[in-house]
């Protein structure tokens, strides 16, 4: 395989129009002639508008077409902004759309979560294919991937889980050659197929895992993900004010905050590129002359405090009926519950007759997680919460995050706190006592 290829990734933000697609085919054209891998998403938030297509279609309740027809629209917008009419990509996207119409004139298929992945990861083949052909038309020869025929999956719908042995072999046989040839290579993000050739999808968000997965496969020199902000942030500057850009952060540093919220990249992408040591660029698509941040195994350790905060937490208060201990043979029954049910356990705490663990509050699961155990376990859910963890915290920044919070669950190791906490509004004294008081 060339030993120089890049694997590049774009996501919904830098696709999100037609100006926006003209943009990244500039940034392109400074890779001319380069060993080229390019992993896009779907156009803008079209995986959105697709759920609800299948969520429509689930329910039968008439509006799937519908929901349909609007994302068909902005797609032609998209093309009629960038392509001469009669120009072959419409035929490629309207292939597309009809696939999805013949799934919507059938009755839903009894697996929500394969029919889901038949509908949603359409976003990333239209997006693909329209990317394509403007990268084609200014003049950048780029040859169309399907990345179902590379990334084999199990068959967990929503969630596929990749199969590396068939991965690797299939890239070797069939993205080595194309690169070879010279020019880019483009494919889709976040989707995969199962060995019966049923598309799957890697879970919400999964796109730079993609570019991973392609990176070790095609042993690249380096990755990039092309992002709306300068590179990875203490923290998210959606939620928070004065945030600093890292310069470079270690795989470990990158897994862990992560894992725990920091939404610049997916949790998954880190481990591949560690395996072989490649690098890790994330950059600003707006400001692409700008450094961004490299993580990898070269930086030291000597981070300021970041924080990362997870939205929609539930916290499950568990303990026994009969006040006996919480023993090991609760324990490994409770986890293998929680196992079965796929929940995802971020934050745990046990005392002599209870288990407090903090989860992801998916869907219905935490529920019939409750649901099963309460007989033998008194179940309290506590739903609507948030899980904030600081790495290297200083004393400042955990008072300044407490306030107008009340704290549920805390725990401190090694400079690193993690707590959960609800909203709770501060009390303030009035300045006058309301009429009808005592004093
Ligand atoms: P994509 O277009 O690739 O899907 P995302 O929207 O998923 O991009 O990710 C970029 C967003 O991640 C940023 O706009 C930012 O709000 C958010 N984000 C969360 N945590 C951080 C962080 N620590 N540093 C930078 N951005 C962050
Ligand atoms: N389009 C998919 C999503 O929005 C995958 C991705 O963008 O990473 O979840
Ligand atoms: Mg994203």
């Amino acid at each position: 395989m060339k030993k120089n290829t890049r694997v590049f990734k774009f996501g919904g933000a830098s696709l999100k129009d037609a100006q926006a697609i003209r943009h990244v085919g500039s940034i392109l054209q400074d890779y001319a002639g380069e060993s080229l891998l390019i992993v896009v998403s779907a156009i803008g938030k079209t995986t959105n508008a697709l759920e609800k297509v299948a969520e429509a279609h689930a329910r039968q309740n008439g509006m799937a077409q519908g929901l349909l027809d609007d994302i068909k629209a902005a797609h032609y917008l998209v093309m009629d902004a960038l392509f001469p009419a009669g120009h072959g990509v419409y035929a490629l996207v309207n292939d597309t759309f009809v696939e999805i119409e013949w799934v919507l004139e059938e009755e839903p298929h009894p697996n929500y979560d394969y029919m889901y992945d038949q509908i949603v990861s359409v976003g990333e083949v239209l997006s693909s294919h329209i990317v394509c052909a403007w990268l084609q038309q200014i003049g950048l020869p780029t040859q169309w991937l399907d990345a179902r025929d590379i990334i084999r999956t199990d068959d967990m719908f929503r969630e596929g889980w990749v199969q590396w042995d068939e991965t690797v072999e299939n890239a070797g046989r069939v993205v080595k050659p194309m690169l070879e040839a010279g020019g880019f290579v483009l494919t889709q993000g976040f989707i995969g197929s199962t060995s019966e050739n049923f598309t799957t999808t890697l879970g919400r968000e999964g796109s730079d895992y993609t570019a991973a997965i392609f990176s070790f496969c095609v042993d690249a020199a380096s990755m990039t993900i092309w992002k709306d902000v300068p590179g990875v942030l203490t923290a998210d500057p959606r939620l928070f004010e004065n945030v600093l850009k890292l310069d470079r952060l270690s795989y470990k540093e990158a897994i862990e905050m992560t894992y725990y919220g920091a939404r610049v990249i997916h949790p998954k992408t880190i481990k591949p590129l560690q395996n072989k040591s490649i690098p890790l660029y994330v950059k600003s698509f707006i400001e692409p002359s700008g450094a961004g941040t490299c993580i990898s195994d070269e930086a030291d350790d000597r981070y300021p405090p970041i924080v990362a905060v997870e939205r929609g937490q539930a916290l499950l208060s568990i303990s026994t009926r009969d006040f006996s201990f919480v023993a090991e043979h609760h324990l490994s029954y409770l986890f293998q519950m929680i196992a079965e049910m796929r929940l995802q356990i971020n934050m745990m705490q046990n005392s002599a007759i209870s288990f407090n663990v903090c989860v992801n509050y998916i869907d219905d699961r935490v529920d019939r997680f409750a649901e099963k155990i309460k007989d033998q376990f008194k179940v309290i859910v506590e739903r609507d919460l948030e899980l904030y963890t600081i790495r290297h915290y200083h004393e400042d920044v955990l008072e300044n995050l407490r306030r107008g919070k009340l704290m549920l669950l805390e725990e401190r190791s090694s400079g690193n706190v993690q707590m959960v906490v609800k909203d709770m509004p501060l009390m303030v004294r009035r300045a006058q006592p309301l009429p009808g008081s005592k004093d």
